[in-house]
């Protein structure tokens, strides 16, 4: 069965946007108006679509949420969920990867708002083209231009205005469209489906004049033969502007800007046909390469081989496990044989479904440019490539941070430890930020994510939707262990008991590498004098040690290991002998190469009223933090710096009882330092007290 929207018509988009901004709100506007969805889910009455945390548990939808397909005028929009909180900033940098255009949202109030900014500085990472929508205009204290001048200023973006607010907060009644420089109001009987269209009231006609000239100029500086157009007859056609614009929105020189108010349901409209006529389509972002080879590509073309990457994984009840994939070449047909080129290993194509709002609906093939959801792919994790067998290639996967902070969970009643076991098996599938370890030495099951609402969730929807109680402990930091020295050395595992001995000698140097480099091992062995055959075994040991640190028992971290010299016993000599000399080897040398333990360091922003500013940079400073800077937004002063995440438990209420309810702040992972020396021999000491020092 062939295609039957062209590729040129498809748009893969997400909303980013600081939480509270309206995006569920707005996506659920999108998916009204664009047909697919039978009622309007206000949020509050917690029956919004997109929403899938708790409602669409509820009302039975799981899986509706990682990409929902919508259509508008022809065109088909994936609409890609991007998480609103700044402790899952990994889940939106898994949704820019994949996505070809965003709406950045914003309140018509709050503007640009800390987490907002963050977002679109991943976004610009991703060279990800965008529009504004500033939402919430019917709110008191709604300023449209207020909200454009801090794209500008704080964000350095190029915003053009594409709409014009006639009237605000109480008074905003619709836009005014400055393309075609017409009045759109929207007829309230209808929740906004009709849109009304009228000549431009007296008031705002010479500011859009002149605002519809602006975006002209703007449309001209995108492109030489627009601009020669421009200089001769003083003027550019609509559908000329549009192509300038378009133009400008993919190259991200300009942002086309609208607003409007969701909930109130105006100005949704004139936003979805920004996003098909300004934002590109998989044939406008163009070929992917290997993640190893630049040269080896794949164009968005269902004649090329087979290529997508796996981008999102949840577990349905029904279904089981599925497997979001954006497609960026080829075609994927039910049955297909599949090669997953990042694990090596082969699968099956079992079914395909796009989904949409309410329902699934299953496909027979999907084409280059599609986001859609496969069941049957059983050992594919988030990030992995999956391509056609015969023309393998490994597409860049997707970066997650290592997690920071662990607690240590049980069933409040022990029959559940099964369940609770099977159940963050699969929770942990779907979140590669959240890691699930088992401690045998203490029997306790201990798990880790990017924060302390990270975990909290995890832990509801343990209870919620796996129906297992939990009690937890304290969160603790997920500390690293590194060192400062190079260090060299060897050592000898000898035993003779009876029989049989063993024996291993080897010699290891221990190199520190920059931050975030990770581990490498480096075999020099000259001459035999370890056969090659031991040497994993050694690798093996390394790697052992380097699980449970030799000063608190923490991962080590950024070290490269080379092993030169040691040698070996024709008949004592084993695998399990050289992994215990160098487990033994490394440990020693570790600990003589001076040392460090790392922390999480967190950059947190705190929004407090003027009288309370005093208190919130003083919160930072006492808590071993470092302000960074102060702004002030809209008569709110924000502070920004940077915290170690070990001193900001309980943070929150804290805050919150010194400004009386008064602060929200956000806070998200920055990178790790060092701890200063007299805490690290604390939280060391602690260690060796809990037996986790080995
Ligand atoms: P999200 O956190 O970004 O998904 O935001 P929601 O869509 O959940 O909206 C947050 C709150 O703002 C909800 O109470 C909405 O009803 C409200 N809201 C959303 N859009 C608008 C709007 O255009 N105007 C007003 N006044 N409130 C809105």
């Amino acid at each position: 069965m062939p295609r039957t929207i062209p590729l040129e018509r498809v748009r893969n988009i997400g909303i980013m946007a600081h939480i509270d901004a309206g995006k569920t709100t707005c996506s659920e506007r999108i998916l009204f108006y664009s047909g697919k969805n039978y009622k309007i889910g206000e949020v509050h009455e917690g029956a919004a679509t997109m929403d899938y945390m708790v409602q669409e548990q509820e009302r039975g939808i799981t899986i509706t949420s990682a990409a929902t397909a919508v259509s508008w005028r022809d065109h088909q929009i994936s609409l890609i969920d991007t998480p609103g909180h700044v402790d899952f900033t990994a889940e939106v940098e898994r949704s820019l990867r994949v996505l070809d255009g965003a709406v950045a949202l914003f309140c018509a109030v709050g503007g640009v708002q800390p987490q907002t900014e963050q977002v679109w500085r991943q976004s610009e990472k991703y060279e990800v083209p965008k529009l504004c929508m500033v939402n919430k205009m019917d709110r008191i204290g709604a300023n449209f231009f207020t909200v454009i001048d801090e794209i500008k200023e704080t964000l350095g973006g190029n915003p053009v205005m594409m709409v014009y607010p006639m009237g605000a907060a109480e008074t905003f009644c619709g836009v005014i469209d400055l393309l075609t420089m017409k009045a759109l109001t929207f007829d309230e009987e209808s929740r906004g489906v009709k849109v009304i269209e009228s000549e431009i009231p007296e008031e705002y006609r010479e500011e859009c004049e002149r605002l519809h000239i602006e975006m002209m100029e703007k449309a001209a500086e995108q492109d030489e033969a627009l601009m020669n157009k421009y200089f001769e007859t003083g003027s550019l056609t609509n559908e000329e502007i549009m192509q300038g614009i378009r133009k400008g929105t993919i190259d991200r020189t300009l942002v086309p800007a609208y607003c409007g108010t969701a909930f109130k349901n105006k100005g949704v409209q004139p936003l979805l046909d920004g996003v098909i006529n300004y934002l590109p389509s998989p044939l406008d972002v163009g070929s992917v390469h290997a993640a190893d080879n630049p040269g080896l590509i794949r164009r968005p073309d269902d004649k090329e081989p087979f290529a997508g990457l796996a981008f999102k994984i949840l577990s349905d009840k029904h279904m089981g496990k599925i497997t979001f994939v954006r497609i960026y070449s080829g075609t994927l047909k039910v049955g297909d044989p599949i090669y997953n080129s990042t694990m090596d290993a082969e699968a099956r194509i079992g079914r395909l479904f796009r989904m949409h709002a309410n329902r699934q609906e299953a496909l027979e093939e999907a084409y280059a440019g599609d986001i859609i959801a496969v069941v049957g792919l059983s050992k594919t994790r988030t990030g992995d490539t999956i391509c056609d067998p015969k023309k393998p290639i490994v597409l860049e996967s997707i970066e997650f941070p290592a997690p920071v902070i662990s607690i240590s969970i049980r069933p409040s009643s022990r029959g559940d430890n099964e369940k609770l076991g099977s159940a963050l098996h699969s929770l942990a599938q779907e979140d590669p930020t959240f890691i699930v370890k088992f401690d045998p030495e203490t029997s306790e099951t201990i798990i880790s994510g990017m924060g302390e609402l990270h975990l909290e969730i995890i832990v509801d929807r343990l209870r919620r939707e796996h129906n297992v109680e939990c009690e937890v402990g304290k969160p603790e930091v997920a500390y690293r262990e590194t060192i400062r020295h190079m260090v060299d050395g060897e050592y000898k595992h000898v035993k003779q008991s009876g029989g049989r001995g063993q024996y291993a000698h080897v010699c290891l140097r221990l190199e520190p590498q920059e931050p975030g480099h990770g581990f490498s091992f480096v075999n020099e062995v000259k001459g035999g004098v370890i056969p090659n055959e031991y040497i994993p075994a050694v690798e093996k040991g390394v790697i052992k040690a380097m699980e449970s640190g030799p000063c608190g028992g923490f991962p080590v971290v950024d070290v490269k290991v080379v092993v030169h010299y040691g040698s070996y016993h024709e008949v004592d000599s084993n695998e399990f002998a050289f992994v215990e000399c160098a487990r033994q080897c490394f440990k020693n040398l570790f600990l003589k190469g001076n040392p460090l333990l790392l922390e999480p360091i967190m950059s947190v922003e705190v929004a407090v009223p003027e009288e309370y500013m005093g208190t919130a940079t003083g919160s930072i400073c006492s808590r071993r933090g470092r302000v960074e800077g102060m702004d002030d937004k809209a008569g709110t002063k924000l502070v920004r710096g940077f915290v170690p995440l070990g001193e900001m438990f309980g943070y929150s209420s804290a805050i919150r009882t010194v400004t009386q309810g008064r602060a929200t702040f956000t806070m998200s992972f920055e990178r790790y330092e060092g701890v200063p020396f007299e805490l690290s021999e604390t939280i060391i000491e602690k260690r060796k007290k809990e037996g986790k020092v080995r």
